[in-house]
């Protein structure tokens, strides 16, 4: 179990170091959509609800058998450390964008 909590570190560390952590950016309203590019794919994630879109996140993290998931992980290192990436899009594609995030990652 410990081995598996430090690939878990190194896995979120890696991501977050090379700009897999990406800020969706809307403006004006300086809306914000987190994402993490992991190995199965673009997921959403939210660290104030938490949530993440993952597989791990709804059947580890919702059925409490664990308390986060790498990607949240990651995304908190990326905040700390300032290595997201960002992208700025105008507040009209905000429905536009959730949605072709959330299609991707469902
Ligand atoms: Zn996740």
């Amino acid at each position: 179990l410990v081995s598996v909590r430090i690939k878990r570190e190194e896995k979120a560390e890696k991501l977050a170091r090379d700009g897999s952590v990406k800020l969706h950016l809307f403006l004006p309203s300086k809306r914000e959509i987190w994402t993490v590019l992991g190995v199965e794919g673009e997921h959403y994630v939210d660290d104030k609800e938490p949530f993440c879109s993952c597989k791990h996140f709804h059947f580890k993290v919702m059925s409490n058998l664990d308390k986060m998931c790498s990607h949240l992980k990651a995304l908190k290192i990326a905040k700390a450390k300032n290595t997201y990436s960002k992208y700025i899009f105008h507040d009209g594609e905000y429905y536009y964008i959730l949605r072709a995030l959330l299609k991707e990652t469902c």
